[in-house]
């Protein structure tokens, strides 16, 4: 048995892995990754893929950074663990926070408060804010608004955020009080003719008779991404995020961006509040923080916040909230190291300047068979396939198409993540011109293949 057959059994024999068809896997088995170089990544076979999706819309600096290797050696050496509960600190802990507030540049961010994940960090959000309304003695104030396809995390909390069938089908979520509003996902959702603005306005309408239905009183919160991300890519309509955040001011309800994908430069700007020119509450962090080498999540909040969950914890003597490895110093460490070298090496700049031909090179692709819609901005982008162009009707069956094209782009050495028939493209930050070109020329030739196909798996 090769080396490689043997960890293909070892992994059927012992793993559960996540989003995934254990069955199906069974039959195929793991496609197993062996080493990173740049924006690529190899198999045990030695097969080389452009990391299309940056790992998990994650990996910034791209798979062979030995600067994170080097921080985290020699933080190891220092003092591999402290934490910061008891009121203890570290180093890499207080800096991270430091530079987190320079780079959040809002007066509206001043403080962090470190977790291990996007869902702990937006678990924590669900747990802050209730804190905060029980403080200030308005207990009834706990509703959190979200949106349907959001993703927010797997946690009893988040995963409630979260508005994904397989994230709640038979795990009794949600759980914690949530209404689930509109997608705003413009290409399927749009009335025939309704202009964005139109779109957008309908879409606002709806959260303020929500918020009124309700009661502003029990509403606590609206989250959202601020360009969706798992649920399929949805950049939101114009005026959108500014609608949203005068509702949320007119009602007193804080505004939370989860920026787990978002954040650190995804669409050339270093927080994409700064793009859609809102001020959240509340924003979470999460995976090119540290460039997804080592877990980490952070939540951003303002003095307002913090000056209530001071004073009541006063009370008590302690807050009674936080992970052993909050703030961990090696991951910490790892961090600053990672949000230098976005810096130093101005992939945030990378980003705005590659818009352009990535997205407009995608788009073009649009002239193909099938393919629906093509949407994103900065380094962020999806394709929609569907049988029918003209009316945007989905296939019969959905996800088949998205599984062959998925299949046929592993052929050909991109990875990129099927959302049921929508292909996403989320490339590392470190991604150059050239290589932008190689993504696109690699997905025609995917679609090409793909579209061939279509007719014989009886979907269209
Ligand atoms: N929020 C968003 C927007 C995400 O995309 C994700 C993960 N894909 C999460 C939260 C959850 O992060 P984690 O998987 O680290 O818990």
């Amino acid at each position: 048995m090769t080396k490689s057959n043997s960890l293909v059994a070892m992994d059927l024999a012992t793993s559960l892995h996540p989003s995934t068809d254990a069955r199906a896997l069974e039959k195929t088995g793991p496609l197993i990754m062996d080493r990173g170089e740049g924006i690529y990544v190899y198999d045990t076979d030695g097969k080389q893929y452009i990391e299309g999706l940056a790992g998990l819309w994650s990996v910034a600096v791209g798979f062979s950074e030995k600067r994170l290797a080097e921080a985290a050696m020699k933080q190891m050496e220092k003092l591999p663990f402290y934490h910061i509960f008891f009121s203890k600190s570290h180093e890499p802990s207080i800096r991270l926070s430091d530079k987190l507030i320079e780079m959040a540049d809002d007066p509206r961010l001043s403080r962090v408060f470190y977790t291990n994940s996007g869902s702990e960090a937006n678990d924590t959000v669900i747990k802050l804010v209730w804190y905060m309304n029980n403080a200030l003695g308005r207990p009834k104030k706990k509703k959190f608004l979200a949106r349907q396809r959001a993703y927010h995390g797997i946690t009893i909390g988040a995963g409630s955020l979260t508005a994904l069938p397989a994230n709640h089908k038979d795990f009794d979520l949600p759980v914690i009080p949530v209404i689930h509003l509109t997608c705003p996902y413009y290409y399927r959702l749009a009335k025939d003719g309704e202009t964005e603005a139109e779109f957008t306005h309908r879409l606002l309408v709806e959260v303020e008779d929500t918020i009124l239905r309700e009661g502003p009183e029990t509403i606590a919160a609206f989250i959202g991404e601020p360009v969706m991300g798992g649920g399929g890519v949805f950049p939101p309509p114009q005026g959108y995020w500014r609608g949203i955040e005068a509702l949320c001011r007119k009602y007193d309800i804080l505004l939370v961006a989860d920026e787990v994908i978002t954040g650190f430069g995804r669409l050339g700007t270093a927080f994409a509040f700064k793009k859609y020119g809102f001020s959240p509450d509340i924003v979470t962090v999460s995976k090119q923080i540290t460039s997804s080498y080592m877990p980490l999540g952070a939540v951003l909040f303002g003095e307002a916040l913090y000056n209530v969950v001071a004073d009541n914890s006063h009370k008590i003597g302690t807050f009674g909230h936080g992970f052993t490895a909050s703030a961990h110093p090696v991951v910490t460490a790892v961090a600053l190291e990672n949000l230098k070298i976005i810096e130093e090496c101005d992939l945030i700049g990378n980003a705005a300047r590659l818009e352009a031909p990535f997205q407009n090179g995608l788009r073009q692709l649009a002239e193909l068979p099938f393919v629906g819609d093509v949407r994103g901005l900065g380094l962020l982008a999806a394709l929609e396939l569907v049988a029918d162009k003209r009316s945007k009707c989905p296939f019969s069956e959905a996800g088949r198409v998205g599984a062959l094209a998925m299949q046929i782009a592993h052929e050909q050495g991109l990875i990129l993540r099927a959302i049921g028939d929508t292909l996403a493209l989320c490339p590392p930050l470190i991604v150059t011109e050239d290589q932008v070109r190689e993504i696109i020329e690699r997905m025609r030739r995917i679609l090409t293949l793909t579209i061939e196909r279509i007719p014989g798996l009886g979907v269209a």
